[in-house]
């Protein structure tokens, strides 16, 4: 059996993210809005630097969020063979 009861909490969710770089939302706006009632989403990326001991960065850590744009600027910028992939979640 299961019971069911009506709660009422108070959930913080996330409202937007900004990009680091340029400040533009990473809120990606459904092309149908009729009868979109989902939760926000975002497309963003995650740039993450952590300084090792000995470098000019010593110990220092921080992540950066960035928008479509910005992030597929810098991965044009690449000098690896690095692709893109559609083949992933
Ligand atoms: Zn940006």
């Amino acid at each position: 059996m299961i019971q069911t009861e009506t709660v009422h909490k108070r959930v913080e969710v996330v409202a937007d993210i900004l990009c680091d770089l340029c400040g533009e939302s990473c809120r990606v706006i459904p092309k149908e809005t009729e009868g979109f009632d989902g939760p926000e989403r975002f497309s963003h990326s995650t740039l993450k630097f952590h300084g090792h001991y000995w470098s000019g960065y010593d110990c220092l850590f921080f992540e950066l969020s960035l928008c479509e744009k910005c992030t597929m600027e810098i991965f044009e910028r690449r000098k690896t063979a690095t692709q893109l992939r559609t083949d992933v979640l």
